[in-house]
């Protein structure tokens, strides 16, 4: 049984037996002139619906390449897609791409900036991280790519809100429940996570985020946390207490192909 290949690419190609699956230029001058990757090199690819296949290089050049799906190693049975939401107020400094990246590895399903009265950041690079979100998918052998969602308005985003999905809001107040007491009343939902700005939220969005029934106020701990740490802590408590590290086994999957 050979071992599988270790470069894992995100593709949005279809994948089946024998499929010919294209390479653009990045995608192709990244296993070229980065990997040193030859024609007859395996690698192995997912595009989020069809699990991940083992895939042999078949050309590659400048301007693009071309990938063979050979066999399915994988079924596309990856729960992440399902994960929770994060919805998180744009940072600073390089900051938001941190949480994307960590984000991503710790299963989130859909990543939704959202601007609030007191946001740090006017505008967002989309672009960047989707991308960061790809790299960190390909890198931590999830079998998606959590959704990077336009950013909205905090009220605009309320006022459409489906009242199914419970909204835990990290706030400092004294109606906040303890994280891990406020997951196990909700376990079997998917929650979307909500963190506010570095400033805070704004008392009026505050109280109008308490008023609304299927918001629940979580609380962090005593310490005042960071808002990428506040997003980080909330999506690893959520995993540990009702997401997939409640599972047996630590193994993302065999190391060996069968
Ligand atoms: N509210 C503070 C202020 O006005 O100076 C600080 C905001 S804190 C840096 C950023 C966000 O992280 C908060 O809006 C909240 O969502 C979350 N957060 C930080 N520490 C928390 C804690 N101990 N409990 C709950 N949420 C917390």
């Amino acid at each position: 049984m050979a071992p599988l290949p270790r470069t894992r690419l995100y593709l949005d190609s279809a994948l089946a037996a024998g499929a010919p699956v294209p390479l653009d230029g990045p995608r192709a001058h990244y296993l070229r002139s980065v990997l040193r990757l030859e024609p007859g090199a395996r690698v192995l690819a997912f595009n989020g619906r069809d699990g991940e296949w083992l895939a042999e290089v078949a050309r590659l050049a400048k301007s693009g390449g071309e990938l063979v799906a050979l066999e399915p190693v994988r079924p596309q049975d990856d729960g992440a897609a399902d994960g929770p939401w994060l919805l998180f107020v744009p940072l600073k400094g390089g900051r938001s791409e941190w949480v994307v990246e960590k984000a991503t590895e710790l299963g989130v399903g859909v990543l939704q900036p959202v601007f609030t009265r007191r946001g740090d950041v006017g505008r967002v690079n989309l672009e960047r991280m989707a991308a960061n979100a790809v790299e960190a998918a390909e890198q931590c052998e999830r079998l998606s790519v959590p959704a990077v969602r336009e950013p909205v308005d905090l009220a605009r985003m309320l006022d459409s809100w489906d009242p199914e999905r419970p909204l835990l809001l990290a706030a400092e107040s004294g109606r906040a429940a303890p994280l891990v007491t406020a997951v196990t009343a909700q376990k079997g939902k998917v929650p979307a996570l909500l963190v506010g700005p570095e400033g805070g939220f704004d008392p009026g969005e505050l109280d109008a985020l308490l008023r609304l029934p299927f918001v629940l106020p979580v609380g962090l701990g005593p310490r005042i946390l960071r808002a990428d740490t506040a997003a980080l802590a909330l999506l690893s408590v959520w995993q540990a207490v009702a997401g997939d590290w409640t599972r047996a086994g630590g193994d993302a999957r065999p190391p060996f192909r069968t």
